[in-house]
């Protein structure tokens, strides 16, 4: 499937990794040389970038079986009746798997929420990106081994000799977008031509470094949007991250940010809540800064899985500000929409499918 974009519609473009996850629960994680039988095992499609263009998918529309009463009477054409009349974003994925059934399982998911996949190349000498997930379920801790694959060999990744990757970065991203959503799961090289062909069209960028490496500091300047937790926030602006314990430390990483140019810091605290910072004035300013916060997380029934928590907080914080109507944006109340999306993922097991639709945010 892949819908057809509505001139009317905010257009969303994340540019990021596919991953499949493997993920075997075990007893215990494995000592070395120790063989381990797993009780349970799952292969879902993951990676940060997909995961957050189903959260922008899934969090724009209702869920399908409701949007079908709800669209009971709209047009038949086989195009539109998976487009629900309540979408409130297109969204697209630019990313690379290769040719093989982990890529296709990745690509139909994607489609299957909505997100136009146009963007996504299959590389047919490449395999697609895999992450290998242990979880000890006594404790809910992960080990994970991410093997980048196709994810890294295209866009400008340094070793691959194929011949897709030459083009493709300069063209960056594909159309033009309200919001170019990134995460650090592709090359940082690619990331920064992304980051200077949006400037140069004057797309507002979200970036989620994530995993986190420190950024050359050009990164910063002109960023509308920084989405980070607090590990990641302390490895970016080399702050220890015993600061992030208390406001008032949140509020020196985010000028930290703020005075290198970026115009909206956001940190998630995870159960402590959101962490918000805006620049009082122009972008790059290091003024001090006019609109700040922490937001409470909301309450959750029960911590049951948090993969895909962040991913659903981008995924509807991105909403919010393409969204933002006549009276302007408030990232106070962003975060609030943000906070109680990923407070529904916290409380399912799994990742795009923990992730809730638009209707279940009641
Ligand atoms: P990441 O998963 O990227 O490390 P966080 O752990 O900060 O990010 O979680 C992202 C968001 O998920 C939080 O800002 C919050 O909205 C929500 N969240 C995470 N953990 C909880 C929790 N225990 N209770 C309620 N919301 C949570």
């Amino acid at each position: 499937m892949k819908p057809s974009p509505s001139s009317s519609l905010p257009r969303i473009c994340v540019l990021g990794s596919l991953n499949i996850d493997l993920v075997s629960y075990v007893p215990h994680h494995p000592e070395p040389g120790e063989t381990l039988t797993s009780s349970s095992f799952a292969v879902s499609p993951g990676g940060k970038g997909a995961n957050q263009a189903v959260a922008c998918a899934k969090l724009s529309r209702s869920h399908p079986s409701q949007s079908q009463q709800n669209d009971a009477s709209s047009s038949s054409s086989s195009s539109s009746s998976s487009q629900p009349a309540t979408t409130a974003a297109h969204v697209s994925m630019v990313g690379a798997v290769g040719a093989d059934s982990y890529g296709e399982l990745l690509r139909t998911n994607l489609s299957a929420h909505g997100v136009d996949v146009s963007g996504v190349l299959v590389a047919p000498e490449l395999k697609t990106g895999i992450a290998i997930i242990l979880v000890d379920e006594p404790t809910g801790q992960n080990r994970i081994v991410l093997s980048p694959e196709a994810n890294h060999q295209v866009f400008g990744g340094s070793s691959s000799s194929d011949s897709n990757n030459a083009a493709v970065p300069s063209e960056l991203p594909p159309s033009t977008p309200d919001l170019l959503i990134m995460q650090l799961e592709i090359p940082l090289q690619t990331v920064l031509l992304a980051l200077e062909a949006a400037k140069q069209r004057g797309v507002d960028v979200l970036l989620n470094p994530a995993p986190a490496v420190v950024l050359p500091e050009e990164v910063y300047a002109g960023l509308a949007h920084l989405v980070v937790n607090e590990t990641e926030a302390a490895i970016l602006s080399g702050l220890p991250v015993a600061t992030l314990d208390t406001a008032e430390g949140c509020g020196q990483a985010a000028e930290w940010f703020l005075a290198r140019g970026v115009s909206t810091v956001i940190i998630t605290l995870g159960g402590r809540g959101v962490y918000f910072k805006t620049a009082s004035a122009g972008a790059g300013q290091s003024q001090a800064s006019e609109n700040h916060g922490l937001v409470p997380a909301e309450q959750v029934s029960a911590v049951v899985d948090t993969t895909a928590a962040g991913d659903t907080f981008v995924g509807q914080y991105a909403l919010e500000v393409v969204s933002r109507g006549a009276n302007g944006f408030s990232v106070e109340a962003a975060v609030k929409k943000a906070n109680k999306a990923a407070a529904r993922t916290v409380e399912r097991k799994g990742a795009s499918d923990s992730i809730p639709w638009r209707d279940e945010l009641v």
